[in-house]
């Protein structure tokens, strides 16, 4: 289907004139590069439709520009990529064939909109619409129902013409080798911590009853840990994301095995069903789980892929990376030392969790040669831990705690390389 051309734009000569002078601009912004800058794009509203046979799906926003749409499933979903976007809108509520969608920053340069559907959809009509009325530039997407059979057969991606050229420009910035590990003399070498904040763009992770968003929460304590660890000049730090997008959980220890790191954190704020159960815990690797709660909360975790809309097929599968390999024993015994350590200094400056230190199968902890923790900070289903998750004051006692524990891991490593 073709766009319908702009209507109303060359009536008169005034609106000839003023059409003439936008189209310069355009063109002055496009030859200035900036043509799809975050700041510039908005998206006003999006809006879902049930029809006869199709649900429609429409983003209104203040530019026309290019799009990707692909499905998935296990569970069924719609994945549309745009360029960075902001998100100043209100939600929508789902209607038709759509149970619900959320949105956010995939990485940098592109925006995800991830749309869970109630049965196995296709995707049978794509394409953009100019302005008119009281709309804006449109991406417009119609959905049907179909077999699992056909959902099969059929499941592809489709762009808009000008969706290659964009993506070429904007190639993938690989999370994992985009800096190069600096080397520097072994004597000098500091260690080197790398601090995971869970969740991010489209996957945010829990969502306080006073708004407070996980994926927010974990990269503000993040920060204030990275700054205490710094200022000590005992360590290098390295964020795997310092700002809001998402990374695939794969990729967030690989950052660390890039870089030849010797402690690998992963910083979470969850939700528990019963609200009154608060303070942080401590998790580690283990075959089998500590507790049902762990094995549930791993189990919610592991899940963060399918919520950002990571398609998964494309992975190989990690037959190879068995947790009884010899070099992973020996990790798993150094990230059992490290919780413990934890669990002592938190202790000291927040309140925690009854039997703190808990294991189950996390599958960002699952570095062979990283020792790796999973730090829940606290939950966000309970008032008084999300108060205290959204205040620096807090952030800058966990930062404290971490350095006493990290400096307690070290001070045992060095005394059993000594000995
Ligand atoms: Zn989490």
């Amino acid at each position: 289907m073709t766009e319908k051309p702009t209507t109303g734009l060359m009536k008169g000569t005034a609106r000839g004139m003023a059409g003439l002078f936008l189209c310069l601009l355009m063109l002055v912004v496009n030859l200035s590069g900036k043509a799809f800058a975050a700041k510039d794009i908005q998206v006003n509203e999006v809006r879902i439709g049930e029809h006869a046979g199709y649900t429609r799906f429409v983003v209104d926003m203040n530019s026309q520009v290019p799009y990707e749409i692909f499905t998935l499933s296990g569970p069924y979903r719609v994945v549309i990529d745009l360029p960075e976007l902001n998100w100043a809108q209100k939600k929508s509520k789902p209607l038709g064939l759509v149970a619900g969608y959320r949105y956010g920053l995939f990485r940098p340069g592109v925006s995800r909109i991830v749309i869970d559907t109630k049965k196995p959809v296709a995707i049978k009509k794509h394409f953009r619409i100019a302005p008119g009325g009281k709309s804006g530039h449109r991406v417009v997407i119609d959905i049907i129902p179909v077999t699992d059979q056909t959902f099969a057969a059929t499941s592809r991606k489709v762009t808009s013409p000008d969706w290659p050229d964009y993506i070429k420009r904007h190639q993938q910035r690989d999370v994992v080798n985009s800096t190069p590990a600096p080397t520097p003399a072994p004597e000098k070498r500091k260690p080197m911590i790398i601090l995971d904040p869970g969740h991010g763009g489209p996957d945010p992770g829990a969502i306080g009853s006073m708004g407070t968003y996980e994926k927010k929460v974990t990269l503000s304590v993040a920060k204030a840990v990275k700054a205490a660890l710094e200022k000590s000049g005992r360590y290098r730090v390295r964020l795997t994301r310092d700002r809001d997008f998402y990374i695939p959980l794969r990729q967030r220890y690989q950052v660390a095995e890039k870089h030849e790191a010797d402690l690998f954190v992963s910083l979470h704020a969850d939700k528990i069903d019963r609200r009154n159960v608060r303070g942080a815990s401590v998790y580690t690797l283990s075959e089998n789980a500590s507790d049902k709660e762990a094995a549930k909360l791993a189990a919610k975790e592991n899940k963060s892929d399918l919520i950002a809309g990571v398609d998964l097929s494309g992975y190989d599968e990690v037959v190879a990376r068995t947790l009884l390999d010899f070099e992973q024993r020996a990790t798993m015994e150094q990230s059992w030392h490290f919780a413990e350590m934890l669990v002592k200094d938190l202790g000291q400056e927040i309140r925690l969790l009854r039997n703190t230190h808990r294991f189950a199968g996390f599958a960002v902890l699952k570095s062979p040669t990283v020792p790796s923790v999973l730090i829940e900070l606290g939950y966000l289903s309970n008032r008084k831990d999300e108060k205290l998750l959204r205040d620096p004051v807090h952030h800058r006692k966990i930062g404290s705690a971490l350095l006493r524990a990290v400096d307690a891991y070290f001070r045992r490593q060095n005394r059993l390389s000594r000995s």
